[in-house]
């Protein structure tokens, strides 16, 4: 993309409406704005991150074995009022009413939608287990809509719901997913730890929350620093095998890990002093297995072996993508901007021109450029260096690739890398091959 030519509206001053970092950058950055209280619309470096980080999300759930399904955003109350929580939801839900007078809502969370769409598929114990899952928005009129994309009204979560036949596989699923997380967030070049989490009334161990790190978190955190430490990509496990998913779970969960919510004094006390510890954390993923709450009372039973019917046990699965976007940002920033995981950068890298109308430095940029247009962010706006090393460094590019008359003269680009400040020549060749 030519910055010349984008829609890329950064700003030179902070914005007096964005009380944290990311909200602030996203702003200046050009990355959203506000079309209400809690509801965003998304520029295209926004929608670039946002696409990004549900792709990844999309490719560790394709790979643990969920299929993706899309469901509308508007749903009838009657599939509420089936379940018993139309009544309990309170006034988080967006109520609606349509011109035949009928009740309807727009979906804070899918548990009944998913639960009556299998129902009316599944019929036999032998299709089990499925998991299923989509990437849609969500509304829940919160009642402090707050941190820009962090606490939105309407925002973008990943979605999965399980349907085992009993315990013992529904526990195995909790497990596949538990790593799909751990390996999704790592990929997205960022840490959530899993906390343990309340499971309410149903009680057992089948529940986490994940959590990045950032003093503007709303949950106070306790964790054994070894939890940082770990390579979930490179952890052998055959999901295909109890065994060794238990063995992952088992050695995952020895590591303390809780939000203030579940903090447990005793066990916090046994954790080597050198590796407590303790600050604040946001919620981007949460996982819990509920047992048979929903298959049970909106009577959505297979058939077992001997012909009785048997009702599946559920699990759901969240992530918080347009969450996500604000709590990476919390997490990888500095003083002149966003730093990108290379993951989920809006571009590659972006061209700095430095001197527009030179032959040399227009021809070699346009050389870079034309090798990924659709990857690399060409800053050929006739602006001085300043501002555009100054934005370069606001948006967070990982990298800059710097041309100037000097360099441009011999083929040479100067790329220096956003994250750690250095800077090398290279060629043409040499640059493409960094970034790559
Ligand atoms: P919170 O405790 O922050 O209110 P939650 O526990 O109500 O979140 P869940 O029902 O667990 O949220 O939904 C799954 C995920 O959706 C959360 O982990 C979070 O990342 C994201 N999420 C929930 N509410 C919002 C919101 N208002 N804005 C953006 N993301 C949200
Ligand atoms: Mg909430
Ligand atoms: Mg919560
Ligand atoms: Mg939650």
């Amino acid at each position: 993309m030519r910055l010349s030519r984008s829609f890329l509206p950064t700003l030179k001053e902070n914005p007096a409406e964005a009380q944290i970092t990311s909200h602030r950058l996203m702003l200046r950055a050009g990355m959203i704005r506000q079309t209400s209280a809690g509801i965003y619309a998304w520029l295209p470096a926004g929608l670039r991150v946002l696409e990004n980080i549900a792709n990844i999300v999309r490719e560790e759930q394709d790979a643990a074995g969920a299929q993706e399904v899309l469901m509308p955003t508007m749903q009838s109350a009657e599939l509420w009022k089936r379940s018993g929580r139309y009544d309990d939801y309170g006034p988080e839900m967006l109520r609606i009413r349509d011109r035949h007078e009928r009740d309807m809502l727009f979906g804070p969370t899918n548990e009944e939608m998913i639960t009556d769409i299998f129902g009316q598929v599944v019929k036999s114990y032998k299709e089990l287990p499925q998991v299923l899952y989509q990437i849609q928005w969500k509304f829940r009129d919160e009642v402090r809509p707050r941190f820009g994309v962090m606490r939105g009204r309407e925002f973008y979560m990943k979605d999965g719901y399980s349907f085992d036949l009993d315990t013992a596989s529904a526990v195995d699923t909790y497990r596949r997913m538990m790593l799909a997380y751990l390996r999704t967030f790592q990929r997205l070049g960022v840490r959530a730890i899993p906390m343990r989490a309340d499971t309410g009334p149903i009680g057992g161990e089948l529940s986490h929350e994940f959590l990045i790190l950032a003093p503007t978190g709303e949950s106070g955190v306790f964790f054994d620093s070894a939890l940082e430490d770990q390579d979930w990509l490179a952890e052998a496990v055959d999901t295909a095998d109890r065994a060794s998913l238990e063995k992952f779970f088992t050695r995952m969960t020895s590591f303390y890990a809780a939000t203030d919510e579940m903090h447990d004094a005793a066990a916090w006390a046994e954790v080597p002093a050198d590796r407590q510890r303790e600050g604040r954390g946001i919620e981007v993923g949460h996982i819990f297995n509920f047992g048979r709450k929903y298959t049970q009372s909106m009577d959505i039973a297979v058939s077992g072996p001997d012909g009785a019917p048997l009702y599946p046990e559920m699990g759901s699965y969240g992530i918080g993508v347009s969450r996500l976007v604000a709590a990476i940002i919390e997490a990888s920033h500095d003083e002149n901007g966003i730093i990108w995981p290379q993951s989920v950068a809006p571009f590659k890298a972006v061209i700095i021109n430095l001197k527009n109308g030179d032959a040399q430095c227009d021809a070699l940029c346009e050389q870079l450029y034309g090798t990924a247009p659709r990857a690399l962010l060409y800053d050929d706006r006739a602006e001085r260096a300043g501002a555009k090393f100054a934005d370069a460094d606001l948006m967070g590019h990982p990298w800059q690739l710097i041309v100037g008359p000097r360099g441009a003269k011999e083929g040479k680009v100067e790329v220096k890398n956003r994250r750690t400040g250095e800077r090398t020549e290279e060629t043409v060749e040499g640059a493409l091959a960094l970034i790559a």
